[in-house]
């Protein structure tokens, strides 16, 4: 199975990208992951992209793309893969599918997570991440203890791209880049949209619905 999530800062991809794989036993490669991980590392690819990610714009797409190709050459993505934050430029979906043809695939489905600016704006602005990759929300999903991680007990940071600037500006990119790719995959008849205004729980009640049907 391979798939694309799709939709703005704040769907939820993330969460229900943890339940997809545990579900369906794809390999998770998130672009944001991948970058912020070689941020964390410095290394070259890490200093290459630090400004774009600090200021919440788009990393050029002839990195990205680099970056992913190399991500699904590895042995875990052989069983199936979801792509989870790229595409986000047709340019890369134009990659995507050279890549896709290049290794014989093809993209199954692209799970649309729809939601209100309002909802991204309140998700973003309370997320809490942990370095061992748990995710809290303050109002949603408290840590037991205020700012600390209920499963290593680290303390729990902000990601510096959820400020409320970073996060307007992350939320303008996705529109002016990344929403015509919701024509082109309907186009394709590739798209799956999910209601992910709703809890946690009822997205991926939706997910399951349209990955069960592939
Ligand atoms: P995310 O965690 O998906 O919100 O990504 C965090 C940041 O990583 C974005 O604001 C971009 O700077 C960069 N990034 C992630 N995925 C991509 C992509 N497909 N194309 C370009 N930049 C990306």
């Amino acid at each position: 199975m391979i798939i694309v999530l799709l939709g703005p800062p704040g769907a939820g991809k993330g969460t229900q990208a943890k339940q997809i794989q545990a579900r369906y036993n794809v390999a998770h490669i998130s672009t944001g992951d991948l970058f912020r991980a070689a941020l964390g590392e410095n290394s070259d690819l890490g200093r290459k992209v630090k400004s774009y990610l600090e200021s919440g714009q788009l990393v050029p797409d002839d990195v990205t793309c680099a970056m992913v190709a190399q991500r699904v050459a590895k042995p875990d993505c052989a069983r199936g893969f979801m792509l989870d934050g790229f595409p986000r430029t047709l340019v890369q979906a134009g990659a995507l599918d050279k890549l896709l043809a290049s290794l014989k695939l093809k993209l199954d489905a692209v799970l649309y997570f729809d939601v209100t600016e309002a909802t991204a704006i309140e998700r973003l602005g309370g997320r809490l991440t942990c370095k061992c990759g748990a995710g809290y929300h303050i109002k949603y999903m408290p840590p037991k203890k205020a700012s600390t991680c209920d499963k290593c007990g680290a303390k729990l940071v902000q990601r510096a791209d959820d400020m409320p600037d970073t996060i307007r500006e992350r939320l303008r990119v996705y529109e002016k880049q990344t929403a015509a790719l919701i024509e082109e995959y309907k186009r394709r008849k590739l798209l799956r949209r999910i209601d992910a205004n709703v809890a946690p729980e009822a997205v991926t009640a939706g997910v399951v619905v349209e990955l069960d049907k592939l």
